[in-house]
């Protein structure tokens, strides 16, 4: 049986809890407090292979940096980096995550390593509040080769499902 380990990583508040719990549970949570980083394990059925499925959430901390990012993501088989459209500052703390994964080259042993980094812009049902539009992160995702999503944890499961199973599928092939 494979293991698929991804990180999901992006500023405190952005729904990285919400769009694992979404993905694993088919639910939305409206609050969800956690204080410390959480591993979520899951056997899943991937084109007819069984796979266990280990998604990192880290703990609410602001991006510290190269050394961090290093230690902690070496393991992980994919990223999914996720911003909020309806918050700048968390584009940029994205923007400075996939440009962190691109220079520590995590990654790069993989087989394809483009088809493992997702940017994702969540809270699209927010987009009366939109701050970064949806060409700016079609515009990162392009420049770093990365797969591209704008969604809603809220509102669109099914996206939120097509996007996870993806980006499983494509790690579980490195
Ligand atoms: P995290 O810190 O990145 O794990 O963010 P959370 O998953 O805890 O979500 C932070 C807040 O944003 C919570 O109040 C969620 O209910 C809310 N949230 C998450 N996803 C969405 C979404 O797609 N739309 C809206 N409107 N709110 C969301």
């Amino acid at each position: 049986m494979n293991d698929v380990k991804l990180a999901v990583l992006g500023s405190d508040g952005v729904g990285k809890s919400a769009l694992i719990v979404r993905f694993l549970t088919r639910r939305f949570i409206g609050e969800y407090a956690s204080s410390t980083e959480c591993i979520y394990r899951k056997r899943l059925s991937v084109d007819g292979r069984q796979l266990n499925l280990e998604l990192y959430d880290p703990c609410p901390q602001p991006c510290d940096g190269k050394t961090s990012l290093n230690e902690q993501m070496h393991w992980a088989d994919g990223f999914v980096v996720v911003y909020d459209i309806s918050d700048r500052s968390s584009f940029l703390t994205a923007t400075a995550i996939v440009h962190l994964i691109r220079e520590l080259h995590l990654g790069v042993t993989k087989r394809d390593v483009d088809s493992v980094v997702f940017l994702v812009g969540n809270k699209q049902d927010l987009c009366h509040m939109r701050e970064v539009s949806r060409e700016e992160g079609q515009r990162l995702a392009a420049e770093n080769s990365c797969q591209f999503y704008e969604l809603s944890a809220a509102e669109h499961y099914q996206e939120v499902a097509l996007m996870f199973s993806k980006v499983v599928r494509n790690a579980s092939l490195n």
